[in-house]
């Protein structure tokens, strides 16, 4: 009797623990109540679809109302934000980006030319303190490449290159405190390079030299699994500040997701020896649920974040899918599409690093890989939350206007509703 009363009160303690982080979905799901079976032919498709399936003008025009409305309160906020961040996670890239995003999106040439204003802004004020795309220098060096690469400036393009390049002494150097992870780390330069590749064209950066930065994680992660005695079960390990993260921000997840990247050309028996074993280690530690641990030996079944968990997760497992070509990662990817539908709606706020439109971007992956309209469903939905910004009585993030933590982050999210076949996780999915 003992062992059931604590096991009951450990489902309450982990229910109430549940409501501190998350909300309880309340939409109704792809295949439940409104939303009907296939058989029933004359069958009303769900909101916010139309007849033809397709997501509804109106649905549309509230969304593009709504950034609108974001737009105006970000660049108000961003009046009285910290004027030395530059980083593309809380600072003025991330801003830039965002603008281009808006730019694929409407064509409109002004907002270009504010993402070159925020660009600018941030070169002023580049510290050469950390070498990623989304916390160090590479972060506008890169966006600076492609927006002026864009606006025909090529000599200031070269430029931001050349400078890009220069970042890589210290990323390759073995010694030293350099970690791997996407943050703070060598993968997080690598995005950096493969983002400019992407952009501008595969010659915008030397093959060479990605190799070499693609060669150095390779090496510091089989010497961190030889130390830790893993190299038979997880040939490619990392550490974070002492701990084997798992999710996408400081995490293996996040790693392995870049070295998987056909622009990072690993040779393939390099993904098959190396990269796909250590993925498929990290695959045993899933829960039960479906999500992910935030780190190898932390046992609860707490975070559904893009950071930690699930929808950080699950792009590095739609990536091996897409590489590896076996179901179960596609499997494994829907499952944790089903945790992060039920348990993605979050407290801490509507960003994307920490919040709900980081965990709708899992769904709009989902989407581009299935071309199931239940993902897009779903990622609506997501979307539809965040047209309700602020009435939930979330937390405020410490930086409530920026791109990772903030304003700036669900506009982008929204902005993929006009073509979510394209949408495009920032600085993260290439
Ligand atoms: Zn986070």
């Amino acid at each position: 009797m003992g062992e059931n009363m604590s096991k009951r009160l450990k489902l309450l303690s982990s229910d109430s623990e549940m409501e501190e982080r998350l909300f309880p979905n309340p939409f109704p799901d792809w295949d439940q109540g409104t939303v009907s079976s296939p058989s029933e032919a004359d069958a009303e498709p769900p909101e916010p679809f139309d007849a033809d399936g397709k997501v509804s003008s109106s649905f549309q025009r509230r969304v593009q109302s709504k950034i609108k409305d974001l737009l105006q309160q970000m660049e108000e906020g961003l009046k009285t934000a910290d004027p030395h961040d530059f980083s593309a996670y809380t600072g003025w890239i991330g801003i830039a980006l965002l603008y281009m995003q808006l730019h694929r999106v409407s064509g409109e040439a002004s907002d270009l030319q504010r993402a070159l204003d925020y660009v600018k802004r941030s070169m002023r004020i580049l510290n050469g303190r950390k070498v990623t795309f989304l916390c160090g220098d590479a972060g506008p060096l890169a966006v600076g490449a492609v927006v002026h690469h864009k606006l025909g400036n090529s000599a200031e393009s070269k430029d931001c290159l050349t400078r890009l390049l220069q970042l890589q002494a210290s990323v390759l150097s073995p010694d030293g405190d350099m970690p791997d992870e996407i943050l703070y780390g060598r993968s997080g330069y690598l995005f950096a390079l493969l983002y400019v590749c992407r952009e501008i064209g595969p010659e915008a950066v030397d093959e060479a030299s990605i190799s070499q930065v693609v060669t150095t994680i390779i090496e510091s992660g089989k010497s961190y699994s030889e130390e830790q005695k893993k190299s038979e079960r997880c040939p490619l390990l990392y550490e974070w500040h002492k701990k084997q993260y798992v999710g996408a921000a400081h995490g293996l997840s996040g790693i392995y997701y870049m070295l998987l990247q056909p622009g990072a050309k690993v040779h393939p028996d390099m993904l098959a020896e190396l990269v796909r074993p250590s993925i498929d280690y990290v695959r045993h530690k899933r829960f039960r649920s479906g999500n992910f641990p935030s780190s190898l030996s932390n046992e609860s079944d707490r975070l559904v974040h893009w950071c930690h968990g699930a929808p950080g997760v699950i792009h590095m497992l739609l990536m091996a899918h897409k590489v590896f070509k076996e179901e179960k990662y596609l499997k494994e990817a829907s499952d944790c599409a089903e945790v992060i539908w039920h348990r993605g709606l979050l407290r801490k706020g509507y960003g994307i690093c920490h919040g709900t439109a980081g965990n709708g971007y899992a769904f709009l992956s989902m989407y581009k890989a299935t071309r199931d309209q239940k993902y897009l469903y779903r990622a609506c939905k997501f979307a539809e939350w965040c047209l309700d910004y602020g009435t939930h009585g979330c937390r405020i993030p410490d930086r409530p206007y920026s791109l990772f933590e903030g304003m700036a982050g669900t506009i982008h999210y929204l902005s993929e509703m006009a073509n979510p076949e394209a949408s495009c996780f920032p600085a993260f999915e290439l």
